[in-house]
């Protein structure tokens, strides 16, 4: 029998980067390994979020490692994806973890916050001592943004929020949330007009801010989604984050969070191909092992392809964002393509492991289930498609 290559070394990808990603890589793949992987299984049937893990992706350097200063490491795009990768790789909601904490909440207020209110959160988020989510989507449909109804009114010296989220991440933890909403400021000094969309840091201990978990997930078990209720909030004058007026706000962070996205799905979907192919070398079937099949091999041969591919695009996609040039549209070709074929190689790999495939003894169905989830957030497959087709024709379809 033939010993089978490992499959990141076929094209020897490890030569389009550098020492220091390679090194993120590394350090990431250990800790999927030795911190995630030895207990997801028992979590995702559990529904356990396991927050102890939290302080150690800070010590890590994680949480917002693509940002500089305030306690975050500073590193490229590319090592941010590679670390994404191989976190999905365990498991989603580890890589969901991380960009909600670094790509959405963190990188809301890096990118426009205040200077009080980055030292103020920033380095205790990096570290892991706090928790942040990001709270856009609300009951009434997540796809249109625009349609939002949360208010924040503005009393004398304090805003006044009420309204309601869904969905958001790891808000019953978290110390902090970046609530976007509708601004009613009869002064109409906040904003185009007196309704523009504007973020706001609410720490959760605020009374009237109510965050449940939704339970009854069959996917991302081993992570936390909220419902949250807005119920007259009262906030200082500062807590507005001064540089984000309008929905670009919002998706500035999207983008951030679709780009690791890109990644992320890509290993899930080589944990995906890795079990398949090694069960289709072990297993025999019909007195020899089911990978000498050509059917089989049709399979293995089509997953490894979309593997590649993706992976590569997620690396031209890294390095055109290093560049300063990486557009919208370009983030959707990728979030698109890698979760799309993520969900047809997890599929294809069940097929191999056979019945066997439906069990937790292998990760695939986890990661298939996980992978529902990522297909609808951060941009559903419909929504990517309608941003492409607005960038080919110029006609806005949505
Ligand atoms: C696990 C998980 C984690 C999440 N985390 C967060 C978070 O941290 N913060 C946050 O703010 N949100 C979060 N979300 C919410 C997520 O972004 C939304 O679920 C997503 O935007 C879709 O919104 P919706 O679920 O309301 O679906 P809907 O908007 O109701 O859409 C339903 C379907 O209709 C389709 N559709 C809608 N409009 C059109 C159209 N014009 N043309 C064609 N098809 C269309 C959609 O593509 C979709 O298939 C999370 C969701 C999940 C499942």
């Amino acid at each position: 029998m033939t010993t089978a290559p490992r499959i990141d070394q076929v094209f020897d990808f490890d030569a389009l980067l550098t020492e220091e990603e390679r090194g993120w890589q590394q350090k990431a793949r250990g800790f999927a390994q030795e911190r995630i992987l030895p207990i997801i299984e028992e979590d995702f049937e559990n529904k356990h979020f396991r927050k102890e893990l939290i302080p150690e992706l800070g010590a890590a350097g994680f949480l917002g490692m693509h940002l500089k200063g305030y306690g975050c490491a500073g590193a490229g795009a590319v090592a941010y994806g590679l670390v994404c990768l191989e976190l999905e790789a365990a498991d989603s909601g580890w890589r969901t973890f991380v960009s909600v904490q670094g790509s959405l909440a963190m990188s809301a207020i890096y990118k426009y916050g205040s200077e009080e209110q980055k030292q103020q959160w920033l380095p205790g988020m990096a570290a892991g001592e706090l928790v942040g989510c990001f709270a856009l989507t609300e009951p009434q449909g997540g796809s249109d943004p625009a349609a939002m109804s949360t208010v924040a009114r503005r009393e004398g010296d304090e805003w006044v929020i009420d309204g309601a989220k869904r969905w958001i991440g790891l808000a019953a933890l978290a110390d902090v949330a970046v609530v976007w909403a509708r601004v009613e400021d009869p002064s109409g000094e906040y904003g185009e007009g007196a309704r523009a969309v504007r973020g706001f840091i609410v720490p959760t201990s605020t009374a009237g801010f109510t965050a449940t978990a939704i339970d009854g997930k069959l996917s991302m078990r081993a992570s936390v989604q909220c419902d949250i209720d807005l119920d007259g909030v009262r906030l200082p004058a500062d807590a507005i984050l001064p540089g984000a007026a309008g929905l670009s706000g919002p998706f500035g962070c999207l983008n951030e969070a679709r780009y690791g996205i890109v990644w992320g799905a890509m290993g899930a979907a080589r944990s995906c191909l890795e079990v398949a192919l090694d069960r289709s070398i072990t297993r025999e079937v019909f007195g020899k092992p089911i990978g000498a099949n050509q059917l089989t091999q049709a399979k293995l041969a089509d997953m490894f392809l979309e593997v590649e591919k993706g992976t590569l695009l997620a690396l031209h996609l890294g390095r055109l964002k290093e560049a300063g040039t990486l557009t919208p549209a370009q983030i959707s070709v990728g979030k698109l393509n890698s979760v799309r074929e993520a969900l047809e190689i997890a599929h294809q790999a069940r097929t191999i492991l056979g019945g066997d495939g439906i069990t937790n003894a292998f990760p695939v169905m986890r990661h298939a289930a996980n992978l529902e989830s990522v297909r609808t957030y951060e941009g559903t497959d419909e929504i990517h498609q309608l941003i492409l087709g607005r960038a080919l024709t110029g006609l806005n379809a949505f």
